[in-house]
């Protein structure tokens, strides 16, 4: 089975770096389905799950943001953030989202609505990932 190179980087410094047959994850434009030998191609990420699929077996990555740029051979995801399923503290998550639904409902400006819902977006994200 031909493979490509995954690296995801944050500014944290580098998450994963290996190899895989498939990359399936979310761009702003849809889902995006990624096999070795595709155009290049460079999309933003939103938050959401990256699946790395091998063999029978498919990694999951939590990421927030970002861009993927796509080489024949090579992935390279750089994000904002990006946590596998063994690094997510489940109770930091769970309490960023009561924290942004509190914030919701108590209905601010503008501003703070769309910062608690990216949030909201980024703690639901990584209940779903280390699930
Ligand atoms: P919090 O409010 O709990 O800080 P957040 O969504 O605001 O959550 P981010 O700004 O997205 O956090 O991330 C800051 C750093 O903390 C990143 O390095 C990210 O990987 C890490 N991080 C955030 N939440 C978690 C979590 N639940 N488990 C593990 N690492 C996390």
């Amino acid at each position: 089975m031909k493979t490509l190179t995954v690296s995801v980087v944050t500014p944290d410094g580098p998450v994963l770096e290996d190899d895989y047959e498939m990359v399936s994850c979310k761009a702003e434009s849809g889902e995006l389905g990624i096999l070795p030998g595709h155009i290049p191609l460079v999309a933003p990420l939103s938050i959401n799950a990256v699946r790395l699929k091998r063999e029978n077996h498919v990694d999951k990555l939590a990421v927030n943001g970002g861009f993927m740029e796509v080489r024949p051979d090579k992935v390279t995801i750089l994000a904002q953030s990006a946590e596998k399923p063994s690094d997510i503290d489940i109770d930091r998550a769970q309490r960023a989202k009561e924290r942004a639904e509190r914030r919701l409902q108590s209905k601010q400006d503008d501003i703070d609505t769309l910062r608690a819902e990216l949030a909201l977006r980024r703690a639901i994200n990584r209940l779903s990932v280390s699930s």
